[in-house]
């Protein structure tokens, strides 16, 4: 077994295999849990390919998420308004609504794109030489913000909701279903993409290079 300087074995290393649903420790080569019964891998299985297929949906989905409408207003009397994500940002901000513009373009654009840019980043770092703390973070970010991404949707949904009447009416177009597929596809890589991966590396990494 490889063992490296000032840094933890982990239980890999050991031939044992740590149930992430009750905390058992069991030998690797068992499947299934003896307390809790899920099924044990000391690694996501085919972390790598799942991540990839779910991050190149999400950004050949960005595309129509952004460049399609959103929404359609109808208003008596009035032409037909097709909004993009990009336009209802600027329409909140020209008329003073400063901060819905900011929390709607933070949620709506810059978050998937962030996401996005950090699992390529994650996806195609090669074996790190330094203990990959900063990609650890960054991975722990992006999975907390997932859950938040969902806030154009909701505003739709929520306009949609309540300017339903005789005068006015809003409908949701197929850009806000291309942006909820984003959400959910980067939320799926986010979680089929293991971390520990990138420590395996380093591990290998130094453990080759050790003097
Ligand atoms: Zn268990």
């Amino acid at each position: 077994m490889p063992t490296l300087k000032n840094e933890p074995d982990t239980c890999r290393e050991y031939g044992f295999c740590n149930c992430l649903e009750c905390g058992a420790v069991v030998k690797k080569d068992i499947t299934l849990c003896p307390r809790c019964h899920s099924h044990l891998h000391s690694r996501k299985p085919k972390s790598l390919q799942k991540s990839w297929m779910f991050l190149i949906t999400s950004i050949i989905l960005f595309f129509p998420a952004n460049l399609l409408p959103i929404t359609y207003t109808r208003t008596i009397g009035q032409p037909v308004q097709v909004d993009t994500i990009m336009s209802s940002i600027l329409f909140l901000w020209h008329h003073g609504s400063y901060a819905v513009a900011s929390i709607i373009f933070v949620a709506s654009i810059f978050t998937p794109f962030f996401k996005i840019a950090v699992l390529l980043y994650l996806l195609t770092h090669p074996a790190p030489k330094r203990p990959p703390v900063i990609q650890t973070k960054l991975y722990r970010f992006i999975h907390f913000v997932g859950r938040w991404s969902m806030i154009d949707v909701f505003v739709v949904a929520l306009l949609g909701a309540l300017v339903q009447n005789n005068l006015a009416s809003i409908t949701p177009g197929a850009g806000i279903f291309a942006f909820a597929a984003v959400v959910v596809a980067t939320m799926f890589a986010t979680e089929q993409f293991d971390i520990r991966i990138l420590w395996d590396k380093y591990r290998d990494y130094s453990c080759k290079n050790q003097s």
